[in-house]
């Protein structure tokens, strides 16, 4: 049975790129009937935070990417974060120095530094030189004399690492390039090199699906497996298949300091969680040559890691919100309504909290999801039911009342005093008939009409907004502006 984690460290906001991974892991769980194992890599004390714990599950929840096993929940590896495990990883790093997978090693800091750059001079591989790989006794004592404090370092083997990436096919790392690396820093705290594969290994994680930036570590990684078999700890080796970069602006690799990464950038503006997955799923794979809109279910049912292709994905933030637009359309009109309706109070609505509307807002909410790209753009287009006077706003008077706008809005508040209120259509009879007056097309006469009772140039269908808006106030505003 399917294994797989989603293993982030809380340092900072979840980004998009984080979230790729973990869509791609839950849909290859889901899919195969496997399991999704959540895991907190929090080793790092100095960087992670509890508030970036709390964020990554509460974007989870959010995304609606559930899991199996993991925090809070728990499950039979547990716990699932990192922090709690530390003697775990003590004492597998000792059963890899007793068994001779890993040494000792007293170089300085200044020492590395200086054989690095004298081996760069050289035109040598400048990792690791293995200086301490064969301490003799005598040696050992002599260091420990002079109080170096050792950090453990894994035994790289002398011959080429090799596997088979699921999205990249076989790939080869021969020795110089794969140096032995540290797993215990000299004060004792293990690395991510250390426990993220043991946490692999007594998770009995079977598919490691990650980043594309991950891809350098898998080879010390295959390396520490085949010892922790050696020492019964691991069974087999996972799989890995290591997901395509993002690139972002100017075909740069999108940085997770990029504000455009940021999911909570998203979640404010108001993408759906299925709008923002779809999305997202289509930054290194595809559902079908012809469809890029599907649900989550759609997804899971098609999802393959075979056919994540290798090629670096482009972020384009205007194709996501075509596609977030188009889920909005799919919504249920209930569905809808609720969903609007955390940008139809504080902080984000702009009216007296006292003057919503329920019935106006359920006639209204229709014609908005008809409109919408995100939701937050609810509240610019229905504020004008929900104000006592529009917003104001000069530059849209400006565009709207070129020409002689005072004749045609004193035409059309005739016109539209004496139209059936029962029916947008003829409100629309009324001021295509006030612009034939004044030798305006229909575009050209509305416009300072939407000015004059919405405060602004763009919004939802005019007459259909009148109506719901009702005949007293629509004249009001329009005599307001005549004023
Ligand atoms: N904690 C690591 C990270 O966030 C996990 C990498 C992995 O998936 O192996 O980068």
């Amino acid at each position: 049975p399917v294994r797989v984690r989603f293993c982030p460290s809380p340092t900072g906001n979840p980004h998009v790129g984080l979230v790729r991974t973990a869509l791609f892991n839950w849909a290859f769980a889901r899919h195969t009937q496997g399991t999704m194992v959540f895991r907190i890599e929090d080793t790092d004390a100095a960087r992670d935070s509890e508030e970036s714990y709390n964020q990554l599950l509460d974007s989870m929840r959010w995304l609606g990417l559930d899991w199996d096993e993991g925090p809070e929940i728990g499950g039979p590896h547990a716990p699932y974060r990192q922090s709690q495990r530390m003697d775990l990883y003590k004492d597998v790093a000792q059963k890899l120095l007793d068994a001779g997978h890993a040494y000792k090693c007293y170089c300085s800091t200044e020492e590395l530094d200086a054989r690095r750059e004298a081996a760069r001079a050289a035109g040598k591989p400048s990792g690791y030189d293995g200086k301490c790989r064969a301490l003799t006794a005598d040696e050992i004592t002599a260091y420990e004399a002079e109080g170096r404090e050792p950090i453990v370092r894994f035994r790289m083997p002398d011959e080429p690492i090799t596997f088979t990436d699921l999205v990249r096919g076989e790939l080869t790392f021969t020795p110089e390039n794969v140096p032995d690396y540290g797993i215990l820093r000299a004060n004792g705290a293990p690395l991510y090199t250390l426990v993220n594969p043991v946490d692999d290994a007594l998770m009995e994680i079977t598919h490691v699906l990650r980043g594309e930036d991950l891809l350098s570590s898998t080879p010390r990684q295959v390396a520490l497996y085949k010892a922790l078999i050696d020492l019964g700890i691991a069974k087999s080796i996972p799989l890995f298949g290591h997901l395509p970069y993002v690139m972002g602006e100017g075909n740069k690799k999108l940085s997770k300091r990029d504000p455009q990464a940021s999911l909570n950038l998203y979640r404010e503006r108001g993408f759906l969680p299925e709008g923002l997955l779809n999305y997202l799923s289509l930054l290194g794979w595809s559902f079908s040559a012809d469809q890029d809109v599907f649900s989550i279910d759609e997804m899971v049912a098609a999802f393959d890691i075979a056919d994540v292709n290798a090629n670096p994905a482009r972020f384009d933030l205007k194709k996501a919100e075509a596609i977030n637009a188009d889920h909005i359309r799919r919504l249920d009109v209930k569905a809808f309504a609720e969903a609007c309706r955390p940008w139809l109070q504080a902080p984000h609505a702009n009216w007296d909290p006292a003057d919503f509307d329920e019935a106006a807002w359920q006639a209204i909410a229709p014609h908005a999801q008809t409109r919408l790209t995100v939701l937050s753009d609810i509240t610019a287009n229905v504020d004008f039911l929900f104000r006592k006077e529009p917003v104001e706003d000069e530059a849209s008077w400006n565009k709207a009342m070129k020409g002689d706008p005072v004749a045609l809005l004193t035409t059309a508040r005739e016109k539209l005093s004496a139209a059936d209120w029962s029916s947008a259509e003829s409100l629309k009879q009324a001021v295509l008939a006030a612009g034939e007056e004044h030798g305006l097309k229909l575009g050209k006469a509305q416009a300072p009409v939407r000015v004059a009772v919405t405060g602004r140039t763009v919004g939802l269908p005019l007459f259909e907004s009148l109506e719901i808006l009702g005949k007293e106030r629509t004249l009001a505003r329009i005599d307001a502006a005549l004023a």
